[in-house]
């Protein structure tokens, strides 16, 4: 954003913000007061595009001079804030001081990066927790800024971490006005006595911990750019050289201890040492003139991948659909976490869970964790659309192309351009991928809130519009037999504990394709093919294009449909 963009707006609510910062030394976002890629679904004073109720909160894990935790509530076009040196919890018994320091810009949002040492603040910042809130009493008046004001905010958190209600209130202004506050979570539903921040280190937002952020400094978020291109296209968009896709990837000593090793044996990878079996086993055949792929291929492109894969892969439970006889064979779902799984691999216990259900499930919160299930014949992975924490809040709506036999590729190619003008129009971030077989999916991200019933409803109403303009390439009928070959859209994969395959998942198929994330212009392109990004192709492109699918990892709240 250029300087005078910021210094045309004379002295706002972020002067003192502006002031304390130099934006051309630090990452942090100067703020601005139009948003493209966000305006429209964060304000919505237009009944048209009214977004659903509440408005978004964020807390940043800073590791500054001394670490803490900063809560931001969105209120009156910024972030008011306060620094929690201990941290929000939701243990009723315990008051955590809170201070409060000067507003932020709504881009802050997103932030996660380090700021340069010596700058204010300087140190890393990951995005922590975020989702939406409300003022706590149902005020009809809802004035949240007289809230603050007055030195009392009861509040309600609806995040991945945090839920319930919140307590926020003024204790004593020094000389100098620094405002010293409590924070506390009330007896509710959601109050865990005994529960501790610190145990849960990720970013809701990358997957990654403070140390992951700091060591990766290439993937900043930069202020000069607008904040939906700095999410979507990182590092095309700075036009600097890519950082490679295995950053924090295996090492080429780790890859060559791999190919080292004959049918089986211990291949200490991520820290993990994993006993790997049967490595010359063909498990995908060749495409005609090419080489099949075998299972040393998938373990070594499960490690590959891991980084880019894993945001999309933490605190998700995993249902793994194996084929161990390879990818010509009858798969089969296994959801279970067998018991010969090692100690150290991540798992989450459904408390759900009724009898004759899976119990306990796979979670891919650390990297070799991937690798395990890929070992043990995961040739597709498809992570769950809600989190563990919160298993009955979907974090994304999942609109599924699904081609029918009669579906051609430009038949396909229309109806995702038809959805790309459709969520354009409404000002929704989205992304594609390709199957890896022959349909497409756009995945919608979502604050937490909505339950699946909603994101269904929604999917349903988006897809029934876009229905009404090629009713002939469509069929609404449930069974596929009843479909004449037509495609569908099949709005019902938006429900608890069903899934489409993760992006960058391979694919049973010859050729080992795999889910690849595009970009939307790539729609337009004569050269796209549904199979065309494989296990051998997908690092060159993360290499040339980075992560296209990040768009997804942001939060934001749908606007009504219908
Ligand atoms: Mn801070």
């Amino acid at each position: 954003m250029p300087a005078s963009q910021t210094d045309a707006e004379g002295p706002g609510p972020l002067a003192t913000y502006r002031a304390k910062r130099d934006f051309t030394r630090t990452p942090e976002p100067a703020g601005e007061r139009a948003q493209p890629g966000r305006e429209p679904v964060a304000a919505g004073e237009e009944g048209e595009r009214a977004p659903v109720p509440g408005l978004r909160f964020v807390v940043q894990r800073h590791r500054a001079r001394r670490l803490h935790y900063d809560l931001r509530l969105e209120m009156d076009g910024v972030l008011a804030s306060w620094a929690v040196p201990k941290g929000p919890t939701l243990d009723p018994n315990v008051r955590r001081a809170a201070f409060h320091v000067e507003d932020h810009p709504l881009e802050y949002f997103d932030f996660e990066g380090v700021i340069p040492k010596g700058e204010y603040g300087g140190g890393d910042v990951i995005v922590w927790d975020e989702g939406t809130w409300e003022l706590g009493e149902p005020d009809s008046s809802f004035d949240p800024v007289g809230a603050v004001r007055a030195g009392e905010l009861h509040f309600d958190l609806h995040g991945y971490k945090l839920q319930g209600r919140f307590l926020l209130v003024r204790t004593r202004v020094d000389a100098a006005g620094k405002e010293q506050w409590l924070l506390l979570h009330k007896h509710d539903e959601y109050a865990a006595p005994g529960w501790d921040p610190e145990d849960y280190p990720r970013s809701v937002l990358s997957g990654r911990t403070n140390d992951e952020v700091k060591a990766a400094p290439d993937r900043l978020w930069r202020s000069s750019l607008p904040p939906a291109e700095a999410a979507v296209d990182l590092r095309a968009a700075r036009g600097a050289a890519p950082a490679p896709a295995q950053a924090s990837g295996p090492t080429a000593d780790e890859l060559a201890a791999l190919d080292a090793i004959g049918t089986a044996g211990s291949w200490l990878v991520f820290g993990r040492e994993l006993r790997v079996t049967n490595l010359n086993k063909v498990l995908f055949p060749g495409r005609p003139g090419e080489e099949p792929l075998t299972k040393r291929d998938l373990l070594r492109y499960a490690a590959q991948i891991a980084p880019v894969a894993m945001p999309y892969l933490v605190g998700r439970a995993l249902n793994m659909h194996r084929f161990p006889g390879g990818a010509d064979t009858q798969g089969f779902w296994q959801k279970q976490l067998p018991s010969h799984a090692p100690g150290w691999v991540p798992r989450w216990d459904n408390p759900e869970a009724g009898a004759a259900q899976t119990t306990t499930y796979l979670v891919v919160d650390e990297p070799a964790a991937l690798v395990w299930a890929a070992n043990f014949g995961a040739l597709e992975w498809h992570a769950w659309t809600s989190k563990v924490e919160h298993p009955d809040l979907p974090t994304y709506v999942l609109l599924d192309i699904d081609p029918g036999d009669k579906t051609s590729w430009e038949d396909l190619l229309e109806l995702a351009r038809l959805h790309r003008a459709a969520l354009e129009h409404l000002g929704v971030l989205a992304q594609p991928k390709l199957t890896g077989k022959r349909g497409a999916h756009i995945w919608v991200p979502v604050a937490p809130g909505p339950s699946f019933s909603e994101t269904r409803a929604w999917a349903e109403a988006l897809s029934r519009a876009i229905g009404n303009v090629v009713p002939q390439l469509l069929s609404w009928k449930w069974q596929v037999g009843e479909r004449s070959g037509l495609a569908r859209l099949d709005y019902t994969q938006n429900a608890l504990n069903k899934t489409l395959v993760a992006p960058y998942s391979p694919r049973a198929a010859a050729g080992a394709p795999v889910s690849a994330p595009i970009d939307w212009s790539e729609l337009d392109d004569p050269a796209l093919r549904p199979e065309m990004f494989t296990m051998r192709n997908v690092l060159e492109r993360l290499a040339a294009k980075g992560d296209l699918f990040r768009t997804v990892l942001r939060a934001q709240r749908l606007p009504q449909l219908g």
